[in-house]
């Protein structure tokens, strides 16, 4: 890595994001718009916001993020970043309604690993790639930056994962694997769609190819790769599967005897306190080590941790008591058991291991009659349905949004 530069940090905590959210809302409009596309590398990422370590948990919510936005810059002055932050609900809400990509990829990805297991040839490449010792200038470089600071601007993922495919021949489900150990904003639908999108899985034929003349220009000439693949040809896979419904917030009351559950897929319970949530007790629960069947990095389950701990002090004094910090289903159970509670109630978590933990505690807590009650988020339940088709279909609806929000 650059010796020159300050790796970029991300404090866990709202008010790192709230002060993050200040610094970048004046930049969001025209500087956006023409200066995005430059990666000028580790501690200089200063014409993107940097907020998706953030937003992917919830410490702060796309819809504070665009209200902070829009009351500085005019939709046409920010449209640009206004459309960045709904590609987020875009894939969530497409990956919501088609949940078989998601078990899909984890499936290719067990194949690619038992693969690795077995062909000492690809467990190399694979090792290189990871380890950033492949010789292709750039990429070495992100594969450090990425270990290294846990964030990757666009363009760099972009160019990353289109070289892991087509220049290096490597199953896009590992490289989207090593993004999900390492990334502190590692997101089920961002991620895997992404990757999907970069190897022509996503918009069917449509690929990524990396241009070492591109790389050159928007590194400001810091990388400039030779032997890149000359052609991107998209991989081949399945259709997409039948769309289901997207969700919808289920009716309850708030006056049974609850529990509030946080988890990392969303730390900003205030919609729930809205209804008149007032819990006995609160308890938290981490999936972080469930985003891959290897290790994640230290450095994102510590971040997550982190996280998970700030919104539970915020939210102290209107949660009862404090049941502490779980990564087993099985504990929360015992919790709710223990504490005589009729309901748990906790942020809806959209499709990845979150939603998979909490469909196992759903099941243990049934026969003793308790409840687990996952609203909705209105700005979720207001997107994700439209996420049927591309995103230029998606896009057409974000004025509508906007004007939901009152915006
Ligand atoms: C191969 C690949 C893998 C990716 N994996 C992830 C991932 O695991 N988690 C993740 O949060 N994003 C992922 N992205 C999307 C995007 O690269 C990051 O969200 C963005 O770089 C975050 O940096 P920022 O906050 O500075 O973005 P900004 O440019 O400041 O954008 C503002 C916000 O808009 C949203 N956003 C911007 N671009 C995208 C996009 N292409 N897709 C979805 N949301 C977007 C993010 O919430 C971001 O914080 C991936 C993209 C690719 C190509």
């Amino acid at each position: 890595m650059d010796g020159s530069a300050t790796p970029q940090s991300f404090e866990p905590t709202r008010n790192a994001a709230l002060d993050r959210l200040r610094v970048f809302a004046p930049k969001a409009g025209g500087d956006y718009a023409r200066l995005r596309n430059y990666d000028l590398g580790p501690g200089r990422h200063v014409h993107v916001s940097t907020l998706s370590p953030y937003l992917r948990h919830r410490l702060l919510t796309e819809d504070e993020v665009l209200r902070t936005v829009l009351a500085r810059h005019s939709p046409q002055a920010a449209e640009k970043f206004i459309q960045e932050v709904f590609w987020r609900s875009y894939w969530k809400g497409w990956l919501e309604m088609r949940p078989a990509v998601w078990t899909a990829y984890r499936e290719g990805l067990a194949a690619a690993l038992n693969r690795s297991r077995v062909e000492a040839g690809l467990r190399q490449r694979w090792s290189d790639a990871c380890n950033g010792q492949t010789g292709i200038d750039g990429f070495d470089h992100w594969a450090h930056e990425l270990i290294q600071t846990g964030y990757l601007h666009n363009h760099a993922r972009m160019w990353f994962a289109s070289i892991w495919v087509f220049t290096l021949g490597l199953p896009w489900e590992l490289g989207a694997d090593f993004f999900l150990r390492h990334l502190h904003d590692g997101d089920p639908a961002s991620n895997t769609l992404g990757w999907r999108w970069v190897a022509g899985l996503q918009t069917r034929g449509k690929t990524y190819l990396a241009r070492p003349d591109n790389i050159a220009r928007y590194t400001e000439r810091r990388f400039h790769p030779a032997g890149l693949a000359p052609a991107a040809p998209p991989l081949d896979g399945p259709d997409h599967p039948q769309r289901r419904p997207a969700p919808v917030s289920p009716p309850w009351t708030a006056s049974r005897r609850s529990g509030l559950l946080l988890h990392e897929d969303d730390l900003s319970p205030a919609y729930l306190f809205e209804t008149g949530l007032a819990p006995v007790s609160q308890i938290r629960l981490q999936t972080t080590s469930a985003r891959s069947p290897l290790a994640v990095s230290p450095q994102v389950t510590a971040f997550v941790s982190a996280a998970l701990e700030d919104a539970a002090t915020r939210w102290r004094d209107r949660s009862g008591e404090d049941a502490g910090h779980h990564d087993q289903v099985d504990a929360i159970a015992d919790w709710a058991r223990a504490s005589r509670l009729e309901q748990i109630v906790t942020p809806y978590a959209p499709v990845g291991p979150t939603a998979e933990a909490l469909d196992k505690l759903d099941a243990a807590l049934a026969p003793h009659g308790i409840a687990l009650i996952r609203p909705l988020r209105p700005y979720d339940e207001r997107a994700w349905p439209h996420a049927t088709h591309g995103f230029f279909r998606f896009k057409d609806q974000i004025p509508s949004l906007l004007s939901a929000m009152g915006l």
